[in-house]
C-alpha cells in the first residue's frame, strides 16, 4: 500500500472547469490531479503524474458548497431542521 504525501480539502485545490479537473501542486514540480467524476464516484485519492506521490482529498460528498467549519459539520444542519419542524407546528 501507497503511503499519502498529505492530505488537503478540495476547497484548497485549484479547479479546471474545461478538463473538470481539480489540481494541486505537488512538491516535484508537478501537480496532483483529480477528477469531478472521479470525486462523484467515491474516489479521493489524487495522483501526480510524474512522481509516485499520492494526495488524500478531504471532501464532503453530500454538501460540500455549504460546509461547516465550525468543526461540527453534521449538528448544525439537523439541529436547523429540528427547530424549523417544532416552529412549523
Ligand atoms: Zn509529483
Amino acid at each position: 500500500m501507497s503511503v499519502f504525501h498529505d492530505e488537503v480539502e478540495i476547497e484548497d485545490f485549484e479547479y479546471d472547469e474545461e478538463t473538470e479537473t481539480y489540481s494541486y501542486p505537488c512538491p516535484c514540480g508537478d501537480r496532483f490531479l483529480i477528477t469531478r467524476e472521479d470525486l462523484e464516484n467515491g474516489e479521493d485519492v489524487a495522483t501526480c503524474p510524474s512522481c509516485s506521490l499520492i494526495l488524500r482529498v478531504i471532501y464532503d460528498q453530500q454538501n460540500s458548497y455549504h460546509r461547516s467549519h465550525n468543526g461540527r459539520p453534521d449538528l448544525g444542519p439537523l439541529l436547523q431542521e429540528g427547530v424549523s419542524i417544532s416552529w412549523t407546528n
